[in-house]
């Protein structure tokens, strides 16, 4: 077990939290907070417990100067004070004189953000090349560090491996969250256990397949990369994306694991990809020349209910159909649905699976929805994550 932010004294000391604050900004407006109140738990406990609060957080991608006004995180201290209801103070540096000086008169029970920590990366990528005196440098700016950002626990950064191989450190409640949702699916799941994938590429669900094909009682295939698997089981599926390099792959996948790949029988195709494309739905031997498999027909719906309807444990990633587009939401929209009727434990990860969520109404039906794209394929990848393996144990 990881030490959590619960087993420190903070009081009067100088705590460090690594956030997510990688928010969309427009002309420097946020669009969308909901990363900023997901750390609020975490800095709020931090200030209950009379800690002077560091925050540090990245913000886009810092290539060449220009990038510093568009990811300047004052706008995110701004939001922040509204949200804590209390003083944020900005610190508009990420090293020398003024953030040590800024630092060294906060008070208890006081938070400080600085500027984004990829300002660094300008110098020689610093902040993502996790830069040894960068990461030794921020520890000696506080006490304890805390790691809350679990949308970056898969990289290795001076802003959480830095810092946490310097210091007595641990996960905060967003990162604790994660966890525990994970941990029991991916190390003993109750069964049976459905595993729904989609999304476009078959190459960047390989790693998730081979993790979980063996942990889970069936894969239920949707998306562009049902086609790819379709293909490889010998049928003709048009100009459907299929990903050519992976057709063996996903051929010796189908013959180790018979029972367990369950892929569509029916397909919504189109000879166009808009809004107005006239959609016809065909049974998957029926595809014509030139069309285009874009969603899961009714069919697929219903032989997918029977598994989603028996599961105790279901995992979603990535849309079945191109949702974006109305006459090939419905496969998705109908996932919802299932799952919403579903008892099971259900967690949903990647960043177009909770788009598509949202866009069919609520969410509040999942046991939990990853915060982390990235982070989460990789944990379901069965891969350890840096940020969190540097993190001392209990
Ligand atoms: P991913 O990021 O891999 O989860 O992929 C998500 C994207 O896959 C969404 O933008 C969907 O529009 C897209 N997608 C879903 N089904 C298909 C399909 N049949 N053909 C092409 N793209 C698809």
């Amino acid at each position: 077990m990881k030490k959590t932010i619960r087993d420190y004294n903070l009081e009067n000391q100088r705590v460090l939290i690594r956030v997510d604050f990688n928010v969309p900004i427009e002309n420097g407006i946020i669009t969308e907070d909901k990363r900023i109140k997901e750390s609020l738990p975490t800095i709020q406990y931090a200030l209950d417990h009379k800690a002077k609060v560091i925050l540090l957080s990245h913000l886009g991608r810092v290539e060449v100067n220009e990038d510093m006004q568009k990811y300047d995180l004052m706008p995110v201290a701004e939001r922040l004070s509204d949200l804590l209801n209390c003083d944020v103070k900005f610190v508009n540096a990420t090293s020398g004189n003024i953030l040590e000086d800024a630092i060294q008169s906060l008070k208890s029970g006081q938070v400080l953000l600085m500027q984004n920590t990829r300002y660094e990366d300008l110098n020689g990528k610093r902040e993502s090349k996790n830069d040894p005196a960068l990461g030794s440098y921020w520890a000696s700016l506080g006490d304890i560090f805390i790691n809350d950002a679990f949308g970056t626990c898969h990289r290795s950064h001076a802003s959480n491996v830095g810092i946490a191989s310097h210091l007595p450190n641990g996960i905060g409640f967003l990162v604790e969250k994660e966890l525990n949702a994970f941990q029991p699916i991916l190390n003993h799941p109750v069964h049976p256990f459905t595993v729904i994938l989609g999304g476009a590429k078959v190459e960047d669900k390989i790693e998730v397949i081979e993790n979980l094909v063996t942990k889970a009682d069936q894969i239920l295939i949707g998306g562009g990369m049902a086609y790819t698997f379709l293909k490889a089981s010998g049928i003709f599926v048009g100009d459907s994306l299929v990903d050519e390099n992976h057709i063996d792959y996903c051929k010796n996948l189908m013959e180790k694991y018979p029972n367990k790949i369950i892929l569509p029988i029916d397909s919504v195709n189109a000879k166009e990809i808009n809004e107005n494309a006239d959609s016809m739905e065909h049974f998957i031997s029926d595809f014509e020349e030139k069309e285009i498999g874009l969603d899961i027909g009714h069919n697929t719906v219903k032989l997918f209910q029977q598994y989603i309807s028996d599961s105790q444990t279901i995992l979603w990633n990535g849309p079945v159909g191109m949702f974006e587009l109305k006459p090939f939401s419905n496969g998705t929209k109908q996932i919802c649905e299932l799952l919403k009727k579903s008892k099971a434990f259900k967690i949903v990860g990647g960043g177009d699976t909770s788009a598509a969520m949202m866009r069919f109404g609520s969410s509040d039906w999942v046991n939990h929805i990853s915060t982390g794209g990235g982070a989460s394929l990789e944990l379901l990848e069965g891969k350890k994550l840096p940020g969190i393996e540097i993190i001392n144990e209990k």
